[in-house]
């Protein structure tokens, strides 16, 4: 990730520890993905063991981890923005 925007040299990171936030929404972004995809897994294959269908489940949202970490970040600026906006 650029510490800075190319275009317009706005800065991601406003503080240390900015990204606290992202981590939080990162987390429930994750915790509702794996829980989605062991109830899918659980569909399609029903006498699998619960344990079973969130091990699984883990092991497939290892793909979805890069897109979960961007989407989480993005989100906490937009918040971010709209409750304490930057001067200009
Ligand atoms: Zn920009």
């Amino acid at each position: 990730m650029n510490a800075q925007c190319p275009t317009c040299r706005y800065i991601f990171e406003r503080e240390p520890g900015y990204f606290l936030g992202a981590i939080a929404i990162g987390y429930f972004l994750g915790v509702s993905i794996v829980a989605a995809l062991a109830v899918g897994i659980r569909q399609i294959a029903p006498t699998l063991d619960w344990e079973w269908c969130f091990a699984f489940a883990l092991v497939f949202y290892l793909l979805f981890t890069p897109i979960v970490f961007q989407y989480a970040r993005t989100t906490w600026m937009y918040v971010d923005n709209w409750l304490d906006p930057p001067s200009p």
